[in-house]
């Protein structure tokens, strides 16, 4: 229905405020830790990238010196042979020495150009005269070369690279080699060295050869196996380094950084699962969501109370408005509208209420006139009679009517029985005190009200202007009478109906006696 709404179906403005900033917040919110989530995501990537990076570079460049170092030592050591190469007891205390002096080789051997073993150290493995055959082990015998082996089984078992370094006698006649071997699967400074690493991060490190073969690995198991290529190792081994984000041969995503061993062909990654990396991100999104939490709560609160001010004054305005009683517009006049345009609002109503009031009131009194003679019409009379009974004001009533009007209009025409009515009502008020009220009941019929005047005052009221009317002259009429009916209302007595009823009969009375003259009715004569 047009004009009428259901209040309580319809959200207020409070809960709007409330609403809206509690989703501006939930979405800026989410917005900046996702932002958050987005930029650390991708500065934990780069970070951990970049720092396997260096620490692939680092063993890289370790490792390099390692094999630089044990390349000096045998350099050394073969020079040294070269000079007494058929003595037994020279071969074997160098070895020893070579050995014991630092624990960088597991075994060492030397080999005469034939291939045949002519000493070892350890004594202990027991491989002298023994001629090697494999591969890897005569390789040194082709290159005449400081050389670095791909892993290989050794003849007494073990999963082994071996460094050597081609033997010359003073005249440079070549003699042989000597051959130290690292364990890859044993204890060596080598293994030592790429152990170091922490792996409680996730992140663990590898080390391959030129064949993609595993030379380090923190699973010993995997050591000498053949390993998947990646990007990361093509890359390594053949000699650049770099980061690379890519997927293992468990399907796992791994963030590596990489590096190459120049002097053997090797490629060092180092690697730490993106996953485990990114764990850490879930930590600091909660952290920065705890600690923004407390603020964003407190702006609610804030936005809560702030919202409820703002629309306390608009509610109100809204609630008077609805009731639209005559308490309205002094409740909406208490409103404390303390901003712009619920000040204007309170205001635009207030003086709406104000203007509908009045234009209501004239509107009433318009309706309560009559508009030849300006007096209060019947409607009028009833509402003050109304008034009279209800404070209870004892009042006498003089019902009066001009006696042969229907001849006047008929003889002077309607025009003329106008401006009668209109002079006699003007005379009716010249007459009359303030507190009287003087009604056109009728065509040419009147009703006069005074307050406080009791029936014989009243009678003499009537008299009195009865003989003023028939006295004064209505051109073109010349003289008018009228004939007057009398009656009283006590404090308690009678009710207005009864008094007017009183009043008409006395008129009529007053027309059946013969006109131009007064009759009285009391209440108890009624
Ligand atoms: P009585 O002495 O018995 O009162 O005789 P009367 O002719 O006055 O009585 P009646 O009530 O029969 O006639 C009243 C006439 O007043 C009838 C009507 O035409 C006339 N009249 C009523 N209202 C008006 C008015 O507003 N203007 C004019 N000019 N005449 C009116
Ligand atoms: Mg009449
Ligand atoms: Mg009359």
């Amino acid at each position: 229905m047009l004009g009428c709404f259901n209040s309580t179906k319809q959200i207020d403005l409070k809960r709007l405020i409330f609403l809206l900033a509690f989703f501006s917040m939930v979405i800026t919110l989410g917005n900046s830790l996702h932002a958050t989530f987005r930029v650390q995501k991708a500065l934990l990537i780069e970070d951990t990238l970049e720092a396997n990076r260096v620490y692939a570079t680092k063993l890289a460049e370790i490792t390099e010196l390692f094999l630089n170092s044990v390349v000096t030592q045998l350099s050394f050591s073969a020079n040294y042979i070269g000079t007494d190469f058929d003595s037994r007891v020279a071969r074997n205390n160098e070895l020893q020495r070579l050995i014991k002096q630092t624990s960088s080789f597991n075994s060492a051997v030397i080999v005469n150009a034939a291939g045949e073993v002519l000493s070892t150290a350890p004594s202990s493995l027991n491989l002298t005269g023994f001629v090697v055959e494999s591969t890897q082990a005569r390789a040194p015998l082709l290159r005449k070369e400081p050389y670095i082996s791909t892993p290989f089984i050794s003849p007494a078992g073990n999963l082994i690279i071996s460094v050597s370094h081609p033997i010359f006698n003073d005249v440079g006649k070549y003699q042989g080699f000597i051959a130290a071997s690292i364990y890859l699967q044993g204890d060596n400074i080598l293994n030592r060295l790429l152990g170091k690493h922490h792996y409680s991060d996730g992140s663990y490190l590898y080390v391959v050869d030129q064949n993609k073969q595993l030379i380090y690995h923190v699973d010993a198991v995997r050591v000498g196996t053949t390993i998947q290529s990646n990007e990361a190792i093509e890359d390594a081994i053949s000699g650049k380094s770099g980061v690379r984000v890519l997927r293992n041969s468990q399907g796992i995503d791994m963030l590596s950084g990489y590096a190459s061993v120049p002097i053997s062909g090797w490629g060092v990654v180092a690697q730490r699962p993106l996953k485990v990396t990114l764990a850490q991100l879930n930590d600091t999104i909660l952290s920065v969501l705890k600690s923004t939490l407390p603020v964003t709560i407190l702006t609610l609160l804030l936005i809560l109370v702030f919202g409820s001010k703002i629309a306390k004054p608009l509610w109100k305005l809204a609630i008077g408005v609805r009731a639209m009683d005559r308490y309205a517009q002094s409740n909406v006049q208490k409103i404390d509208a303390w901003y712009f345009e619920a000040e204007h609002l309170k205001q635009a109503i207030v003086s709406g209420t104000e203007l509908v009031g009045k234009t209501i009131q004239e509107y009433d009194l318009d309706r309560q006139k009559d508009p030849l003679t300006q007096l209060l019409n019947r409607r009028g009379m009833l509402a003050k009679l109304e008034y009279f009974q209800s404070i209870k004001k004892p009042y006498s009533v003089i019902a009066l009517d001009i006696d042969h009007f229907k001849r006047i209009n008929d003889k002077f025409g309607h025009d003329v029985g106008d401006q009668v009515i209109r002079t006699l009502a003007e005379l009716m008020l010249s007459s009359a005190r303030e507190q009287d009220v003087i009604c056109r009941t009728g065509g040419e019929e009147f009703a006069i009200f005074l307050p406080n005047v009791d029936i014989g005052q009243a009678v003499s009221i009537a008299e009195r202007l009865r003989v003023d009317v028939s006295n004064h002259l209505f051109p073109p009429v010349a003289k008018v009478n009228i004939s007057l009916g009398v009656a009283y209302s006590s404090r308690t007595e009678c009710n207005f109906h009864q008094v007017l009823k009183n009043a008409d009969k006395a008129l009529y009375d007053a027309k059946r006696g013969g006109r131009n003259r007064t009759a009285v009715t009391d209440c108890e004569a009624a």
